[in-house]
């Protein structure tokens, strides 16, 4: 037996595993090659309140792949990830962020939206991320209130000295951080407390099920009251119904992000949305893209 598993050892050829590999070696030079090409595309998901006030909106990455269309995050995320291809890709993420900040700050309908951008833990734990950050701000001249950096709880907890430090050197330019997913890290609750956190994003996964699950409903609550209690902002992600909105405004969650109220939209597409809503007279931007 011993001898035969021995010899199995040695039959490492996998089809299977060979062709994963290359698939894996294809897609990191195709992305390699869509940074240089340009390929990638921001679109933007509004943030709502419960009278239908847009405040701003999440930021959420697409690759425009020539033969594959449009490809979602979570297809080439985890890749970058792996290869440190996210630094230059979150740069571009970050660039383009405030560039559209700065537009946006231009018309008045407009001026207080507040974009939020994912950030990898990657990105984060790179040296020169806060810099990076900071020089952005000031060469795009834009309100620090209007950036708003997502962060996960796993990100947080790999270090939490270091998540406390560059937090608040950015927090005293004035950008403002989220907790996403929130409730799915199984973190202690503990370093909410010493986190400079402005938002708590509840994950999708309770807002999910909450209507037809009351442990779900339950946890939804409790997080909302945490928050409120603590003097954070609260959003739920994955709002997709009128009973879920229902449910959040009656138990006095801030707000909503979900296909209930849009997808997420290319820029043209978004201020198309914004002025349809009619609490936004939006007049023409000028220099859009
Ligand atoms: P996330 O940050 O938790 O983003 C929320 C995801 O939920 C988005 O998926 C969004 O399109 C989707 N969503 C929004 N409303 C609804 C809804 O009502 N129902 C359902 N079922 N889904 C909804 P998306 O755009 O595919 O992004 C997936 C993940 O990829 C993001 O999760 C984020 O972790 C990552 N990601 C996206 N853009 C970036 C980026 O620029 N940088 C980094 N580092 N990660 C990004
Ligand atoms: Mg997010
Ligand atoms: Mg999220
Ligand atoms: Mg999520």
């Amino acid at each position: 037996q011993a001898k035969n598993a021995g010899r199995n050892t040695q039959r490492f050829y996998d089809p299977t595993m060979q062709a994963a590999l290359e698939a894996r070696a294809a897609l990191e030079t195709d992305l390699r090659l869509a940074i240089k090409k340009n390929q990638f595309r921001l679109y933007y998901q509004m943030q709502v309140d419960h009278s239908g006030n847009v405040h701003g909106a999440e930021a959420l990455i697409r690759w425009q792949h020539p033969q594959k269309g449009l490809v979602p995050p979570l297809q080439f995320i985890p890749l970058t990830e792996e290869t440190g291809l996210i630094i230059p890709i979150g740069h571009w993420v970050m660039e383009t962020a405030c560039a559209q900040i700065k537009r946006w700050e231009s018309d008045p309908a407009t001026r207080d939206l507040q974009v939020a951008v994912n950030v990898s833990a990657c990105q984060f734990h790179d040296s020169s991320f806060v810099e990076r950050v900071i020089e952005m701000l000031s060469r795009h001249k834009i309100k620090p209130g209007n950036l708003k950096l997502e962060l996960t709880e796993s990100l947080v907890l790999d270090n939490v000295e270091e998540a406390i430090m560059k937090m608040q050197a950015l927090k005293s330019y004035g950008v403002l951080f989220s907790m996403d997913d929130f409730g799915t890290g199984f973190s202690s609750l503990s370093y909410l407390t010493k986190l400079p956190l402005d938002q708590l994003k509840i994950d999708q996964s309770f807002i999910r099920n909450m209507c037809m699950n009351n442990r779900d409903a339950v946890v939804v609550q409790t997080i909302i009251g945490m928050a409120n209690n603590l003097g954070i902002e609260v959003i739920a992600e994955g709002v997709e119904s009128e009973t879920q909105r229902e449910f959040l405004e009656q138990n006095k969650c801030n707000l909503c992000q979900g296909y209930l109220f849009s997808q997420p939209l290319p820029v043209d597409a978004f201020e198309n949305k914004l002025r349809q809503m009619h609490t936004y007279q939006l007049s023409t931007l000028i220099g859009r893209e």
